[in-house]
């Protein structure tokens, strides 16, 4: 494919006798957002970790921006700029927004170029820059733990968008939040996307959303890519009906 930001190739992972993930390929090409769909169970979280090398594979390979980095540790592949976020929010309760944000900052930071150019460098200003572009910024005092859960989410988005993401992979952005908020998150990943240029590869359970914001899905069932497609495609694919009736 042209234009390939990721491409995984023959991906498996087992987990005792649970094969997780089994000879996955996919590509993500960049600019673009692209869903992964799936009932509970199927692979998706594993296959999140699997290409951000939280865990190491079974088989197969996973490049990024053509370079080889199926053996490389998390901390190294985040500074190329692949990111993920949870699907349970990993943010300190005890500290202020800006505070995660001071942790998370230099951890990730990497000295890429800046993505927020028309901003001014120094990291606090960034900080209340990114608070503010993800609605944070009357919170940014706050105790992280103060937040409701769809807040923390959005903490968490603005954690990862300071490490200046080429790639940022979401598990689950919406689960758990409330309709207002998630309109507001759908309008962020999408300025996120077109205007500062971060390619986005989502796992999403709310078919209105995945549909609405991507501009291809790939679905797993049982460890394995079932379909792949544009949403209107996926929508109407009776493999992808079938598993998520036969999930249910
Ligand atoms: P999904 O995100 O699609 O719901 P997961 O990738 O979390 O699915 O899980 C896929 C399968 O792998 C499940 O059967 C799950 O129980 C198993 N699994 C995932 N992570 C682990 C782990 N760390 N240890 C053992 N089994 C795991
Ligand atoms: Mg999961």
């Amino acid at each position: 494919m042209n234009n390939e930001l990721l491409a995984v190739r023959s991906v498996s992972k087992a987990f005792g006798g649970v094969q997780a993930n089994q000879e996955i390929s996919l590509t993500i090409p960049s600019g673009k957002i692209i869903g992964l769909i799936g009932p509970n169970g199927s692979g998706k979280t594993t296959l999140f970790n699997s290409i951000v090398g939280y865990h190491p594979v079974d088989q197969g390979s996973v490049r990024f921006q053509g370079k080889e980095i199926t053996k490389m540790l998390v901390p190294q592949i985040a500074r190329l700029g692949l990111l993920r976020t949870f699907q349970q929010t990993r943010i300190f309760s005890g500290l202020s927004c800006i505070g995660n944000m001071q942790i998370s900052a230099p951890v990730v930071r990497s000295g890429l170029k800046s993505l927020f150019t028309k901003f001014p460098i120094d990291d606090m200003e960034d900080i209340e820059d990114i608070l503010a572009f993800v609605g944070l910024h009357s919170k940014r005092h706050l105790l992280a733990g103060q937040l409701s859960f769809g807040q923390q989410k959005l903490l968490e988005f603005a954690m990862a968008l300071i490490a200046e993401p080429k790639l940022l992979l979401l598990d689950e952005p919406t689960a758990g939040i409330n309709p207002t908020l998630i309109n507001g998150l759908i309008d962020r990943l999408r300025v996120a996307n077109q205007e500062l240029g971060i390619t986005l590869f989502i796992i999403e359970h709310n078919m209105r959303v995945i549909m609405n914001i991507a501009d291809h899905i790939y679905c797993l069932a049982h460890g394995q890519l079932l379909a792949e497609g544009p949403p209107d495609k996926i929508q109407n694919n009776q493999t992808v009906i079938d598993a998520y009736l036969g999930a249910n």
